[in-house]
């Protein structure tokens, strides 16, 4: 549905996005994570046709934006990281206005400013000046907008941020619910409880990608799987033992807890289990931890600032 390739921004001093390269399936959710001044937006405001690339290229349902932004247009719906509403006119009437500039029947365009607003409980305080919203009324009108026209791919520049709890996960249950309707939804967030729970590939960013892969297979890289032993005494007691046993990377004590990084577990626990046994240590549990989205993220982007 979208393929970038080689893409590059470059603004009058600054290279924000250098040479990026991704396909994105119909129906995915692809997160897009990066540090501050990442190149996050600027990559969302040249897929959205806002802004043209300095060189690359990108194909959006089979059209360049060069000369099929029309038909682009169309399909996407935007949701920017400020609301950029009308602030005296209703929020009502924003929508009206936004939502003309589509070919789309009056009567489907009306149902639709009603059904949003009433999903989002706005619809009450449609006819209130946009101004007098506050901050997360704003972004669940601005998110409205974006889905007026029921778009075919959307762009979500930070959905949730500004959200109250209940909001927060109305508005995450309602992304996952476009995933079973085909919505391609390409979503940009600080938030990586959200990011992972959404996400059916994760693309990280900054200025160059660093790496693009899905979750579950981030967390099988060995680098991210560590082993819990919980033993019977206090751990610190076996560290010497621990710390003598070849395949073991890195040790890590919590009362009767070991943290082992092991490379390649699979091949390395029995052996290490064997070796404790072999000292008279009892072992109670050994488990698999995998890392979450957060320390992934810390450990990529320090990679990448070390590089
Ligand atoms: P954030 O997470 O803070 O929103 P981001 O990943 O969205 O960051 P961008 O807004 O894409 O980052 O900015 C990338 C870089 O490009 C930054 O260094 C920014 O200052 C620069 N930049 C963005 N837009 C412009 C512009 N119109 N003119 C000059 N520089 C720009």
């Amino acid at each position: 549905m979208i393929s970038v390739k080689n893409l590059t921004k470059e603004f009058e001093t600054v290279v924000a996005v250098q040479d990026i390269s991704f396909d994105i399936d119909e129906g995915e959710i692809f997160g897009f994570l990066g540090p501050n001044g990442a190149g996050k937006t600027t990559t969302i405001r040249m897929l959205s046709t806002l802004i043209s690339p300095t060189s690359g290229s990108i194909t959006i349902d089979d059209k360049d934006p060069k000369t099929g932004g029309e038909h682009i247009r169309s399909i996407i719906g935007l949701l920017t990281e400020s609301p950029g509403l009308y602030e005296k006119i209703s929020a009502y009437d924003n929508l009206d206005y936004f939502s003309s500039f589509y070919d789309m029947p009056d009567k489907q365009r009306k149902a639709n400013i009603e059904k949003y607003l009433k999903m989002f409980g706005l619809w009450q305080r449609k006819d209130d000046l946009a101004g007098t919203y506050s901050k997360g009324m704003k972004q669940k009108l601005a998110l409205t907008r974006a889905l007026i026209h029921e778009p075919r791919i959307l762009f979500l520049d930070e959905p949730t941020a500004g959200l109250d709890p209940e909001s927060a996960h109305m508005v995450r249950s309602f992304i996952e619910s476009l995933k079973k309707e085909k919505i391609t939804i390409f979503l940009c967030t600080h938030n990586l409880t959200e990011a992972s729970n959404l996400s059916g590939r994760i693309c990280f960013i900054k200025k160059k990608i660093i790496k693009i892969a899905s979750l579950g297979e981030l967390q099988n890289h060995d680098k991210h799987r560590k082993v819990e032993i919980v033993f019977r005494d206090d751990a610190t007691r076996f560290l010497p033992v621990l710390k003598n046993i070849k395949n073991i990377l890195e040790v890590d004590t919590n009362k009767n807890k070991a943290i082992l990084l092991v490379s390649e577990p699979e091949k390395s626990n029995p052996g290490i289990i064997r070796e404790l046994t072999s000292n008279n240590i009892d072992i109670l549990y050994l488990n698999e931890i995998k890392a979450s989205l957060e320390e992934i993220y810390l450990d990529l982007i320090k990679d990448e600032e070390t590089k």
